[in-house]
């Protein structure tokens, strides 16, 4: 059988490849840059171990954990300490523990008691309609009321999307939110009956889900990924069109014009919406157009990992990391106590932070150079964590297009690839433009797109 074309060395392509294989279905990969990981960037430097984009993964779905297995890598694999369940918000500029029990939630000073007095109302709070499309910002005002907006779901929607709750769909881009409201009329109500049915059916939430990285940080994943599908990795091969004729494929690339013939017996496209936009698509000599997903808006974002000696920082760092809410007027977004997250890190009495700045809040601070960058979120350190001195690490990435934003209306770009899968045979969409933005969501997509493609094949999975 001729192999499967996938578009895209990123954890979602890498996935789908690496699931093919273990289904008895060969695969080329073509990547575009000169390495696969997509985002995930690791940096080890002397005793500093650096996650230049992103950080951790969420083990949100059980295929994520036998990912792991098959790949052979438990043991390599860290869970975050216990304390990272401790999360900061920034209030006033102190940073605010998130309480994690209704007694602590009472007595936090994060929210006035006129927010938690608000917060009784919700249960008695109709549900909108289940046609009506309905942005986060008021999905959150009209539940729990604007406080919580401003210091809750913001910076969250900061820490995951770097986005805008006004543009956000709350359907799209946090479908369990929309299903609590849907299917139990209150969220308060819905984490209390939604918790015990999970407790039934031994699910995890994605609250409470175990986070984890790896002893050389999230690169270890993808070298082991890159170093079992070798043979099938083509890397520097920038594709700008795929043709469908007789009912094979061929793939172009811009970079080798070397095997123009070579045929396939499908396209697995795990790319970012823009360059999605970009390809050239041709079907039995009909052309397939899909400028439309350039329509899909990109949050850009630059991260900041900075070192420092742990007696120059203030704050105990004991927790995740400290949110950045929009009304707090600060550079950053936030920042993730790397160091207190996972072990290895950093040297002997120094500390890993890692800030990200820009998003939709900022995406203007994203054109300033790498100091200017450094130099704004270390002023917002100096305020939130009491951090003196000088950084004694330094580096900065810049993501002009990160994160795609599930915005309202949404849905239909979802709908045009699922659609164009069911009408064009062996074409197959996979990443975080269609199946959701986290590292699990993009695992479990490729994962998926392996299994839709074997069926398509006639191969049993
Ligand atoms: C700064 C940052 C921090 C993040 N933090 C987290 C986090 O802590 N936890 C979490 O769960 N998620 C996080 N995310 C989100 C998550 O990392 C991404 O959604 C996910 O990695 C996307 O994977 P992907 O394979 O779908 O896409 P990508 O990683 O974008 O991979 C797509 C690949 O396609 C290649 N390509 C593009 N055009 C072509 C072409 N024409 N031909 C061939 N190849 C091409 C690209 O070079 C790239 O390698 C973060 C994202 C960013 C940017």
């Amino acid at each position: 059988m001729k192999p499967v074309a996938i578009i895209g060395g990123g954890i979602t392509g890498l996935t789908a490849a690496f699931k093919l294989e273990q289904l008895g279905i060969s695969s080329t990969l073509f990547e575009a840059a000169d390495r696969v990981g997509g985002v995930i960037q690791t940096l080890r430097d002397g005793e500093f171990l650096a996650e230049c984009g992103p950080n951790t993964i969420l083990e949100t779905s059980p295929l994520i954990g036998d990912l792991v297995r098959d790949l052979g890598l438990e043991d390599r694999r860290i869970y975050s300490s216990d304390q990272a369940e401790k999360r900061y918000i920034v209030r006033n500029k102190r940073p605010f523990k998130l309480p994690g029990s209704p007694l602590e939630f009472l007595l936090t000073p994060l929210f006035s008691y006129r927010a938690k007095a608000r917060l009784l109302l919700e249960p008695f709070i109709r549900r909108a309609p289940s046609e009506m499309e309905e942005n986060l910002a008021s999905f959150v005002q009209r539940r729990i009321g604007r406080e919580f907006l401003d210091y809750a779901i913001n910076p969250f929607v900061a820490g995951i999307y770097s986005g805008a709750p006004e543009n956000l769909s709350v359907r799209e881009a946090f479908p369990r939110l929309y299903a609590l409201e849907q299917r139990y009329g209150s969220l308060i109500l819905g984490q209390i009956l939604g918790a015990r049915e999970r407790r039934r059916k031994g699910g995890v939430s994605r609250k409470n889900a175990p986070k984890f990285s790896f002893d050389e940080g999230l690169e270890t994943l993808i070298q082991s990924l890159g170093e079992k599908l070798k043979k099938n990795i083509r890397t520097g091969q920038t594709i700008s069109g795929i043709t469908r004729k007789n009912g094979s494929w061929k793939v172009k690339s811009d970079t080798d014009t070397s095997r123009p013939d070579e045929e396939y017996s499908g396209v697995l496209l795990a790319l970012p919406a823009f360059r999605l936009a970009e390809l050239q698509v041709t079907c039995e000599s009909r052309k397939v157009n899909l400028s439309m997903l350039s329509h899909i808006e990109y949050a850009p974002v630059a991260s900041v990992v900075l070192g420092f000696h742990r007696k120059d920082v203030e704050h105990h760092l004991d927790g995740f990391g400290a949110l950045n809410p929009e009304v707090e007027k600060l550079h950053s977004l936030g920042t993730i106590f790397s160091s207190s997250l996972f072990p290895g890190r950093a040297p002997d009495g120094q500390v890993l932070l890692t800030s990200y700045i820009g998003g939709l809040r900022a995406p203007h601070l994203v054109t300033k150079t790498p100091d200017e960058i450094c130099d704004l979120v270390i002023e917002d350190l100096r305020v939130i964590l009491g951090v003196r001195g000088e950084p004694t690490f330094k580096r900065t990435c810049f993501y002009p297009r990160a994160i795609p934003q599930y915005d309202v209306g949404y849905g239909r770009f979802k709908q045009f690839m699922t659609s164009l899968e069911q009408d064009e045979s062996g074409l197959f969409f996979a990443g975080h433009c269609r199946d959701g933005v986290s590292l699990g969501d993009c695992i479990v997509s490729g994962h998926e797109a392996a299994g839709r493609i074997a069926t398509n094949l006639n191969i049993s999975t």
